[in-house]
């Protein structure tokens, strides 16, 4: 191994499309004497693809803590460990913050290599321009919790990124719609794999265009809206420029007379034609 090796490797895996493991990846995989898994039977497949020799470690939400404490005595027993989840990056919402913690509290060295995430992959590709985005990872599953945590979410103004589940896609999308409304929502699902889809609309439009066809609401999803209107994108501006674009003129033209007529920011309206446009 050319790297460290008394280190925790923290390790992302692919989403679904298999090229996406980086070279390093493999190399850490491959050649680390241990590798701490969220599922060892869902991960043995890609390990013995790579021929990786590793013995396993479980490393799921129920064993973190038991878990921490064996890699710590592997780390200080002057051995490498990898930490993978089942798909993506360890500890975005899935096991690991816990271990890396542990291992850190103990002095020993954690290493993080780049890689595969679903939220990341998801922004790269939504559309959205909102400088900023906060990620938030799972909802609740309870819907008094959800329209909650939603409500907190309201005013904050950069882009908010969830991961669902497909058996709560539409409740949660509904909820988006009631408690957040009047923004863009854009929906991806099945990232790099054979279904893969993206598609951005009103956060008001998107439970029908769920509905219209069952197999949209099936696989993975990340949710991703736009951030909390700024004064200038909400009310007259916005109705104006609607208009303009469902007239047919060009994104800049609209976003120019919008903002003659409401005295809304034409920057804002831009941006805001582009989402509508996407
Ligand atoms: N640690 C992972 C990461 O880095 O993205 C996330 C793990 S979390 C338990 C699983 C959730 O991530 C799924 O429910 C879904 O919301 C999202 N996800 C994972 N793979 C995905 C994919 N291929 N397309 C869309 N969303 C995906």
């Amino acid at each position: 191994m050319t790297e460290e090796s008394a280190a925790l490797y923290v390790v992302p895996t692919p989403l679904g499309n298999l090229a996406d493991l980086t070279r390093r990846a493999e190399e850490i995989l491959r050649t680390v004497p241990w590798v701490a898994a969220e599922d060892t039977r869902h991960s043995g497949p890609l390990l013995k693809q790579l021929g990786a020799q590793a013995r396993t470690i479980p490393a799921h939400q129920h064993n973190e803590h038991e878990a921490a404490a064996r890699i710590v005595e592997k780390l200080q027993a002057g051995e490498a460990v990898a930490l993978i989840s089942d798909a993506g990056t360890p500890g975005i919402s899935d096991p690991g913050a816990r271990i890396v913690a542990a291992v850190r509290a103990a002095g020993c060295k954690v290493i993080p290599l780049p890689g595969p995430c679903a939220a990341t992959t998801a922004l790269s590709a939504s559309g959205l321009l909102d400088e900023h985005f906060l990620f938030y990872g799972f909802l609740p599953s309870k819907g008094g919790q959800r329209r909650q945590a939603l409500e907190a979410l309201r005013e904050q103004p950069c882009a908010l990124v969830f991961y669902e589940a497909p058996h709560r896609v539409l409740e949660t999308v509904e909820d988006m719609a009631t408690v957040l409304g009047n923004r863009t929502l854009v929906i991806a699902r099945e990232l790099t794999k054979l279904f893969e889809s993206i598609h951005s609309l009103p956060v008001g439009e998107a439970l029908a265009w769920l509905k219209e066809d069952s197999n949209r609401q099936r696989g993975e999803f990340v949710l991703m809206l736009s951030g909390a209107p700024a004064n200038a994108e909400s009310g007259e501006g916005e109705r104006v420029l609607k208009l303009l674009l469902a007239e047919g003129l060009p994104v800049k033209q609209a976003a120019k007379l919008a903002s003659a007529i409401s005295g809304a920011a034409k920057n804002a309206l831009y941006d805001l034609a582009l989402t509508l446009k996407a």
